[in-house]
């Protein structure tokens, strides 16, 4: 009855034993819907992680097992998740939004909270209201969202350096965002790192998003006195595709003839063909896709001079039967879709599972079954 997410265990689990293996300083990024999986799952996997890590170092201290670092830090994107991941994962949470002098933000007090700070006003305030406040500054990237340009970095390590400001002994570091991958990203981190270390910073720890491994390989080595802490979602938690399925079932079949009317619009259909209805709807996410081929004129009456669907104006759907994509018969209803299968395709059983493609960063599963 419902849209699900299930999981081939043991694959997902070795592909987030591997990425922790394989990137020193790992920082599990749970955030959002929790890619699909849900913020508490991902921060007990984060914690299963670290405590794997502690097994790997035990188990073979002259070995590779000895390079594990641990897991001791997640990052969530805002306070209000926190709640989800708090008693799940035992060590330091990193919040990605950065701190305001207001909201949840405002009135977050937990040791074990890492701040993002990104303008030099929040430094103070956060400062004044909670002098054992732990904390990263937010270098501003190309990305231009948030963060503190190269002249804000020498004022907070004025500020730092005041009695108030204990010494920066709250400092846990430096934090960049950078865009997703285009070409490389050496040459804007590098000018980065320039302005962190002029700056004289107490801090030798760097916090990032969307290095590549090489990338991260070649910053290790040409900044060997910082500490690199990558922060990692997609690629982790999504990173193996292929031990990851996501099913809708069949909870209806229709036969129609060409003229008859059905759905929330009394559409009639455009031929004889089978409604079909699955589960898998708006609260789940599930929305309208570009609709099919070109939209050229020319293109129309093509698909219309040859009885195409789309001509009439039905959109592609994510749900496939048979291995077809099949179009929706009118948009997406809240918990359940309406798809039409033209005559000739064979109708799925009541019950059956068909194959739904997803964004997994927008998309609400009512199960989510690891096995
Ligand atoms: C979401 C986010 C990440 C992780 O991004 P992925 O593409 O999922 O790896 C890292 N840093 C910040 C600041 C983010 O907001």
């Amino acid at each position: 009855m419902s849209l699900d997410l299930t999981v081939d265990g043991p694959r997902w689990r070795a592909h987030l034993e591997r990425t922790a293996a394989e990137v020193p300083g790992l920082v599990p990024v749970c955030k959002g819907n929790g890619y699909g999986f849900g913020l508490g799952r991902l921060a007990r996997k984060a914690q299963w992680l670290d405590d794997r890590a502690a097994t790997a170092r035990e188990a073979d201290p002259d070995g590779p097992g000895a390079g594990r670092t641990p897991v001791d830090t997640i990052a969530v994107g805002t306070y209000d998740e926190l709640a989800h991941v708090r008693t799940r994962f035992g060590g330091s949470l990193l919040v990605l939004t950065p701190w305001r002098p207001f909201g949840t933000a405002a009135e977050t007090r937990d040791p074990r909270v890492v701040h993002t700070v990104s303008r030099l006003d929040d430094l103070e305030a956060l400062l004044a209201q909670d002098p054992d406040a732990r904390y990263v500054l937010e270098r501003r990237t190309s990305m231009l969202r948030h963060g503190m340009d190269a002249r804000d970095l020498w004022r907070a390590a004025d500020l730092l350096r005041r009695p108030a400001a204990r010494g920066g002994r709250g400092l846990e570091g430096v934090a960049f965002h950078l865009p997703l991958e285009q070409g490389s990203h050496l040459g804007e981190v590098q000018r980065l790192m320039t302005d962190v270390v002029a700056a004289g910073l107490p801090t030798t720890t760097v916090w990032a998003s969307h290095l590549t491994h090489h990338e991260l390989a070649t910053l290790r080595t040409q900044y060997a006195d910082y500490t690199w802490r990558p922060r990692v979602g997609t690629s982790l938690w999504l990173g193996d595709r292929s031990a990851l399925s996501v099913t809708s079932t069949v909870l209806d079949a229709h036969p129609v003839e060409r003229g008859d009317a059905f759905g929330y619009r009394s559409r009639t259909a455009p031929k004889a063909g089978h409604l079909l209805i699955v589960s898998g709807g708006t609260a789940h996410g599930i929305g309208l896709e570009a609709p099919t081929g070109e939209s050229s004129v020319k293109a129309r009456a093509a698909a219309l001079a040859r009885g195409g669907l789309d001509a009439v104006g039905f959109v592609r759907s994510p749900f496939s039967t048979d291995g077809k994509q099949r179009l929706f018969a009118e948009p997406p209803h809240m918990q359940a879709s309406m798809l039409f299968l033209p005559a000739g395709a064979r109708v799925p059983e009541v019950g059956e599972k068909v194959p739904v493609r997803v964004r997994y960063t927008t998309t609400t599963f009512d199960r989510v079954v690891v096995s």
